[in-house]
C-alpha cells in the first residue's frame, strides 16, 4: 500500500458537539483514539466522544521517533509489548491504510560488561516469554549493521549487545488517522479544539467535563492527555505518580537508503534510525528538569551528535534539519499506568513516558475491554495505579532507552 497513492483519509468531524456521551476520553493522542477505536470496532459502544484541545497528534503521537519492539526487561511488559508488536504488523490490513509499518530489527549494543550482562539476560527472558530476542557478539553486529564502528571511536569498544528481529516503525501521524478515521466511520464523536478545562462530579463520581465547548456529561471520563495526566487527575481527586520530562529528537538530511535496523545504545542512551525518506532520526535521554516546555535546545544536539557520531562515523557528513520537543509523562517504575483509579467514573493510561507509541494497539485495546467489560484486561491489570500502595511495582528502567 503507497501513502501516495491512496485515496485521502476520510475523517469524518462532527457538525456538533452532543450534551452527553456514554464515553469522554479527553486527548486525541494515539492511545485516545485506539481507545475509542477499540470501543467502536471490537465492543459495539459508538457512543464515544474523543476531545483534543489542539489538533489530533499534535501532541507525543505525533513527536515520537516511532521505534516498535517489545524487547523489555519484565514479563509482564514484554507480553504486553508483544501483543502491540502484532497488532502493528496487522494495522495496514485492520485500517485498510498505509501506515508505513516496516519491520527492520532493533540493534542494542552494550559497551559494558555490566550491560552485557544485562542483555545475556534480556535475550533469554524476552525469548522464553516469546519475543525473539538474540544475544549478538562484535562480529554477528557488524554484519547485521556494518555502518557501526565497533571501536566506538576507541572510547566506547561495541563488546556485544542483542538484536531483536520484529523491531519496526511505522508513520505516527498515519497512525493517529487510522485510527481516528475507523472510530469516526463507526459513529466515534472526535473535536477537536475543544480543551477540558475541569471535571463535574456527583458525590465521589465522575460525571461530566466541563470543556471550551461547555459542559458535556459522561458516564465514563478516560484521561488520555499525555504530559499534562497530573493535571487533568488532580480535578478528579486523583494524585499520580507522575513527572512531566521534554524529551527532544532530530532529524539530518536525506541521505541515500544504508541502514536497515533500529540501532541504539544502552550505555550512550541514544537511539539512531534512518526513515523511509532518507533522514536519520535520533534522540537521546529526557532533560533532566522536569517542565512542560517544548522548546528544543543546542545541548542536547550537541550530546547526541556527539554520541551518534562515535557509532557511526559518517554520519558527520550530514546536516541537521529539524529538531522537536515533546512533553513525556514519566512514571517512578518506567511502566505504563492504566485502568481504575479509586474514582468511580474515571479511568487513566498515561506513564507512557519515551515508550509509549509502540504502546499504542495493546493500550488502546486493552483499555477499551477494561471500559466494556468493568473489569481490568488481563494484559494491563498488572499496570493498574494501585500498584504503587500495594508495593507491587513494575520496575524496567533498563528498557526505557534513558536515565
Ligand atoms: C521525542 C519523542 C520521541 C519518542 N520516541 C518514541 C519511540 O520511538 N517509541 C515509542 O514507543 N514511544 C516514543 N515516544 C513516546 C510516545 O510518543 C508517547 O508515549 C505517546 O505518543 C503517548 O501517546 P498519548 O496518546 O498518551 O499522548 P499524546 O500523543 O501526547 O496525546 C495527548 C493529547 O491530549 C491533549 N490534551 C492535553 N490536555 C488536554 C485537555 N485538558 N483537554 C483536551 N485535550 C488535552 C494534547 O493536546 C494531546 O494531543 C517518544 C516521545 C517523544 C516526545
Amino acid at each position: 500500500m503507497n501513502e501516495f497513492v491512496e485515496r485521502q483519509i476520510g475523517l469524518r468531524w462532527p457538525r456538533a458537539v452532543r450534551r452527553s456521551y456514554e464515553v469522554v476520553i479527553v486527548g486525541g493522542g494515539g492511545h485516545g483514539l485506539a481507545t475509542a477505536y477499540y470501543l467502536a470496532t471490537r465492543h459495539g459502544i459508538t457512543d464515544v466522544a474523543v476531545l483534543e484541545r489542539d489538533y489530533i497528534g499534535g501532541g507525543n503521537s505525533g513527536r515520537n521517533t516511532t521505534v516498535i519492539r517489545a524487547n523489555y526487561g519484565i514479563p509482564d511488559a514484554v507480553n504486553f509489548y508483544q501483543r502491540s508488536v502484532d497488532l502493528y504488523a496487522g494495522l495496514e490490513e485492520e485500517f485498510g491504510r498505509a501506515v508505513m509499518h516496516s519491520t527492520r530489527g532493533v540493534l542494542w549494543l552494550a559497551h559494558s560488561e555490566a550491560t552485557l550482562r544485562g542483555e545475556r539476560a534480556r535475550a533469554a527472558l524476552n525469548t522464553a516469554c516469546g519475543a525473539e530476542t538474540v544475544f549478538v557478539g562484535p562480529d554477528e553486529i557488524g554484519t547485521i549493521c556494518p555502518q557501526i564502528d565497533l571501536t566506538g571511536g576507541g572510547t566506547y569498544p561495541v563488546l556485544g549487545g542483542t538484536y531483536h528481529p520484529r523491531g519496526a516503525t511505522a508513520r505516527h501521524d498515519r497512525v493517529v488517522w487510522g485510527y481516528a478515521e475507523g472510530a469516526m466511520r463507526l459513529g466515534v464523536h472526535v473535536h477537536q479544539g475543544v480543551g477540558v478545562t475541569g471535571l463535574h462530579r456527583d458525590g465521589g463520581r465522575v460525571v461530566g467535563v466541563e470543556t471550551t465547548a461547555g459542559r458535556i456529561d459522561a458516564g465514563v471520563v478516560v484521561s488520555a492527555v499525555g504530559g499534562h495526566a497530573t493535571v487533568l487527575a488532580s480535578m478528579a481527586g486523583v494524585v499520580l505518580p507522575i513527572r512531566t520530562h521534554p524529551l527532544q529528537a532530530a532529524v539530518t538530511n536525506h541521505y541515500a537508503p544504508i541502514l536497515d535496523p533500529i540501532v541504539a545504545s544502552a550505555d550512550l542512551l541514544v537511539y539512531i534510525s534512518q526513515t523511509p525518506r532518507g533522514e536519520f532520526l535520533f534522540g537521546a535521554e529526557i532533560d533532566r528538569q522536569a517542565s512542560y516546555s517544548r522548546r528544543s535546545g543546542h545541548d542536547i544536539l550537541a550530546l547526541c551528535a556527539r554520541r551518534v557520531t562515535t557509532l557511526m562515523p559518517f554520519t558527520r557528513q550530514l546536516r541537521i534539519l529539524r529538531q522537536w520537543t515533546g512533553s513525556c509523562d514519566m512514571s517512578p517504575d518506567y511502566s505504563p499506568i492504566m485502568g481504575v483509579t479509586g474514582t468511580d467514573g474515571f479511568l487513566i493510561t498515561t506513564g507512557w513516558g519515551t515508550w509509549g507509541f509502540k504502546a499504542i494497539p495493546a493500550g488502546g485495546e486493552a483499555l477499551a475491554e477494561t471500559i466494556a467489560t468493568g473489569r481490568p484486561a488481563p494484559l494491563i491489570a498488572p499496570f493498574g495505579l494501585d500498584r504503587f500502595e500495594r508495593d507491587r511495582t513494575r520496575a524496567d528502567r533498563g528498557s526505557a532507552g534513558t536515565h
